[in-house]
C-alpha cells in the first residue's frame, strides 16, 4: 500500500515538473509577443493627455518582461533536464503571468475612457487573440489557463457593458461570451494536456518498469546458463565418474578407449589393455565389512593411477575389477607393467588399525594383435586374467590364440545356457546307488543332461558355466522340481531314495531352502526321501552360513550328502560341526584303489562311522572294486559296474533285469 502510495506521489511530482517546463518552454515566445502587443498599444494609439501615464505603464510592463526573462534563464540553465522541486518556480511562474494578466488587464481600464472606437476595437481584439493564446500556452497549468482569459477580458467587457454607449455595449457582450468560451476551452485543454503528461509519465515508468524486468530476466538467462553448465558438469561426472574411487567408469573408459584406438591406428603403434581383479578382496569385505572393503578399493585406485600419466586411461570396471589402457605399448613392457602393477597393489594397505593385504591377477590383450576394438580388447584382457586365475593367482597372462577358442566356447554355452531352459534342452538321468551288504537299491541319484545342437555337454563343464553367467538358481531349481516331480512317479520301489546335487552358489546366493520345500509341495515326494549332494567346496565360503543353511535344510526333514569328499578343503573339526548325513567318497580314490586309494578310503570311512554317517562310494566300476569296497564294510556303492545314469523309464527296465540278478545271487 505504501509502496503505491510512494509511487503515486513521485509521479505527481514528476508531473507538475513537465506542465512547468511545458509552461517555460513557451516562455521567451510569449514574452515576445507581450512585449509587441504592449508597444503597440502604447505607440501605436499615442494620445497627448495620456501618453505619460502610458510609458509609466510600458515601463513597468518592460521591468515584469524582464524579470520573466530571467526567471526563463534561470529556468533554462538551473533547472529544465532535472530533477528538481517545481513547487516553487511554479510559484514564482504563475505570480509572474498573474502580474502580466493584472497589467494588461489594468491598461484597458486605466485607459478606457480616453479610447477611441478604433483603439478599443484594436484593444478588445489584441486581447481576446492574447486571452485565446492563453488558453494553449497556459494549458498546462489549470487556474492559469482558466483565469488568464477572466482576468484580460472581464474588466474591460463589463466596463463596455456598462458604458451605455450602443456600440461598447456590443463590444462587452461579444467579450463575455468570447472570455466564458475561452474559459471553457482553457478547461478542456488542460485536461488534454494534464492527462497527456499523465500518460507520458506513466508511458515512461511502464518503460522503465520493463528495463529493469528485462535487465532481471538477463540476469535470470546468466544464473540459468550457469546453473545449466553446473548441472551438465555433474551429470558429466555422474555418468563418466565412479563415485567411490573417482576413476573413470566403464562408459568413459570405453570412449577414451575408442580414442587412443584411432590414434593408434593412424600412428601405426600398438596398445596394451590390462584387466585387473583383485585377488582376496571378497574376503577383506566379509570379514572388516563394506566401510573398509570401500577405503582398500580408493588407495588401490591411488595406486593404479600413481604412474599412469592419463588418468582417462584407468577405469573400475565393477567391483574389484579394474582396467588400464597403455598405449605405444609392446607385449614385453606390458608384461613387465602388469608384474610391476601386482606389487604395487600387493603391498600392505594400512587402514585404521588393520594392516590389509590383497593381491591382484593381470589379465592383457593387445591391440591390434588379439583385438582390433574397445569391447574385443577388454573381453580378451578379461579372458587372461580369468585364465589365469584358475591356474594361479597374482599373476600377469598375456592373452594367447589358445584363449580364443576357450572364450568363443565359453559364450557358446554361456548364450546356449540363457535358452536351455525355455528350449526345453535339459533332461534328469538317475544312477542308482546299491547298499553293499543286500545288493539292494538305497537310491539314485539324479544328474543333469544337456543336449545343445545335437552335442552332449558335459555338466563338468556347463554347471561351473552356468554358476560363472549367474545361471545355476533357475537351472538348479528347474533340477530340483523335475527330479523330485519324476521320484514321486516312480514305480520300481517306493522305498528308494532320491539324491540331487546342488551348486555352491545355490547354497550362498539363491533361496535354496524355499527352492526346496516347492519342490517338495508341487510333487508330494517326501522330505526323509531326499538327499542333498553338496560338493565339499563349501567349506571355503563363509562357514557360519554354510553352517546356518544346512541346518534349515535338515530340519525340513531332508538329508544332506557330502559329495566328491577327499578332494578338496575338508578339515576334521569342520566335518564334524558340518552333522552330514551321508559322505561320498570320490571316484579318484576309488579308481586308485590298489595305488594308494585305499588307505584314504578306510580312514575316511572310519572317520564317518566314528561321526555316524553312512559312507558312499563313487566311481566303482568293476566287480572287484566292488567286492573290496564291500569287504571294507563301506555302506553304498555307485558307478558304472551297476549302471550309468539312466533316463527314468530305462532306471524301470533296468531294475527288473537288476532284482533278477540279485535274486541269482
Ligand atoms: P557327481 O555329483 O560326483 O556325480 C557323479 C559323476 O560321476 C556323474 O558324472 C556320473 O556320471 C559319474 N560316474 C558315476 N559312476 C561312474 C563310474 O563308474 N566311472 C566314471 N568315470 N564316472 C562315473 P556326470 O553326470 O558327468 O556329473 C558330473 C558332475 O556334475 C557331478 O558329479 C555333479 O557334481 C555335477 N552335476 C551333475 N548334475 C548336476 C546337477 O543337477 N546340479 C549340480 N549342481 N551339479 C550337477
Ligand atoms: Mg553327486
Ligand atoms: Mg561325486
Amino acid at each position: 500500500m505504501q509502496v503505491i502510495v510512494e509511487e503515486s506521489s513521485k509521479l505527481a511530482k514528476r508531473s507538475k515538473r513537465d506542465a512547468l517546463n511545458l509552461l517555460y518552454g513557451n516562455n521567451s515566445g510569449s514574452i515576445t509577443v507581450t512585449l509587441s502587443i504592449c508597444i503597440a498599444l502604447v505607440f501605436g494609439f499615442s494620445n497627448n493627455e495620456q501618453q505619460h501615464f502610458k510609458i509609466v505603464w510600458f515601463s513597468f510592463m518592460c521591468l515584469l518582461l524582464l524579470w520573466r526573462s530571467i526567471e526563463g534563464h534561470h529556468w533554462k540553465t538551473k533547472l529544465k533536464d532535472r530533477k528538481y522541486n517545481a513547487t516553487k518556480p511554479l510559484l514564482r511562474f504563475s505570480i509572474s503571468r498573474y502580474l502580466t494578466a493584472l497589467s494588461l488587464s489594468s491598461y484597458s481600464v486605466l485607459f478606457f475612457n480616453s479610447m477611441d472606437v478604433i483603439e478599443l476595437a484594436t484593444t478588445i481584439v489584441i486581447m481576446s487573440s492574447m486571452a485565446g493564446g492563453a488558453a494553449t500556452i497556459l494549458s498546462a497549468n489549470k487556474w492559469l489557463a482558466q483565469s488568464y482569459s477572466v482576468i484580460l477580458l472581464t474588466p474591460l467587457s463589463l466596463m463596455c457593458l456598462f458604458s451605455g454607449v450602443d456600440y461598447k455595449v456590443i463590444f462587452g457582450l461579444l467579450g463575455l461570451v468570447f472570455t466564458v468560451i475561452m474559459y471553457l476551452s482553457a478547461r478542456r485543454t488542460f485536461q488534454f494536456t494534464h492527462e497527456s503528461i499523465l500518460i507520458k509519465n506513466k508511458h515512461s515508468d511502464l518503460l522503465k518498469e520493463m528495463e529493469e524486468k528485462n535487465k532481471q530476466i538477463v540476469e535470470a538467462n546468466v544464473n540459468l546458463e550457469e546453473k545449466v553448465k553446473q548441472r551438465t558438469e555433474e551429470i558429466f561426472e555422474l555418468s563418466h565418474i565412479d563415485p567411490l574411487t573417482k576413476l573413470c567408469n566403464r562408459t568413459a573408459f570405453s570412449d577414451n578407449l575408442k580414442l587412443l584406438i584411432n590414434a593408434c591406428a593412424l600412428n601405426d603403434s600398438t596398445l596394451a589393455v590390462l584387466f585387473v581383479d583383485l585377488d582376496g578382496f571378497k574376503s577383506i569385505n566379509d570379514s572388516h565389512g563394506h566401510g573398509i572393503g570401500d577405503k582398500v578399493l580408493i588407495e588401490t585406485a591411488k595406486r593404479l593411477t600413481s604412474r599412469t600419466a592419463i588418468p582417462k586411461s584407468v577405469c573400475r570396471w565393477g567391483g574389484d575389477e579394474f582396467l588400464i589402457a597403455l598405449q605405444n605399448t609392446d607385449k614385453n613392457h606390458a608384461y613387465n607393467y602388469g608384474k610391476a602393477l601386482i606389487k604395487r597393489l600387493s603391498q600392505p594397505i594400512q587402514i585404521d588399525h588393520y594392516s590389509l593385504k590383497v593381491g591382484a591377477t593381470v589379465g592383457i590383450a593387445m591391440y591390434p594383435e588379439h583385438g582390433v576394438n574397445d569391447i574385443q580388447l577388454i573381453t580378451l584382457a578379461d579372458t587372461a586374467m580369468y585364465v589365469q586365475k584358475q591356474f594361479a593367482k597374482s599373476d600377469v597372462c598375456l592373452f594367447t590364440e589358445a584363449m580364443r577358442a576357450t572364450l568363443s566356447r565359453d559364450i557358446l554355452l554361456k548364450e546356449g545356457l540363457t535358452q536351455a531352459l525355455e528350449n526345453d534342452e535339459f533332461y534328469v538321468t538317475f544312477q542308482p546307488v546299491i547298499q553293499s551288504q543286500s545288493g539292494e537299491v538305497s537310491f539314485c541319484e539324479a544328474l543333469l543332461r544337456w543336449k545343445l545342437n545335437g552335442e552332449h555337454i558335459s555338466p563338468e563343464e556347463f554347471i561351473p558355466a552356468a554358476e560363472q553367467h549367474g545361471l545355476i538358481n533357475s537351472i538348479g531349481s528347474w533340477v530340483l522340481h523335475k527330479a523330485c516331480l519324476q521320484a514321486a512317479a516312480w514305480s520300481f520301489d517306493n522305498s528308494v531314495n532320491l539324491s540331487v546335487n546342488v551348486s555352491v552358489a545355490q547354497l550362498m546366493q539363491g533361496d535354496l531352502v524355499s527352492v526346496v520345500k516347492s519342490a517338495l509341495n508341487k510333487s508330494n515326494f517326501p522330505a526323509q526321501n531326499l538327499h542333498l549332494e553338496i560338493t565339499e567346496s563349501i567349506f571355503a565360503h563363509d562357514i557360519e552360513y554354510v553352517l546356518n543353511q544346512m541346518q534349515a535344510l535338515q530340519s525340513l526333514g531332508i538329508k544332506v550328502s557330502l559329495d566328491d569328499f577327499g578332494t578338496g578343503f575338508s578339515s576334521l573339526a569342520l566335518l564334524q560341526s558340518l552333522s552330514a548325513d551321508v559322505v561320498k567318497i570320490d571316484r579318484s580314490f576309488v579308481s586308485t584303489i590298489d595305488k594308494g586309494g585305499k588307505a584314504i578310503i578306510q580312514a575316511t570311512q572310519y572317520m564317518a562311522q566314528e561321526l555316524g554317517y553312512s559312507v558312499v562310494a563313487e566311481g566303482v566300476e568293476s566287480k572287484a572294486q566292488a567286492d573290496t569296497l564291500s569287504a571294507m564294510g563301506i555302506d553304498s556303492l555307485q558307478g558304472f559296474y551297476f549302471s550309468k545314469p539312466m533316463r527314468l523309464e530305462e532306471l524301470k527296465q533296468w531294475h527288473e533285469k537288476y532284482k533278477k540278478l540279485v535274486e541269482i545271487e
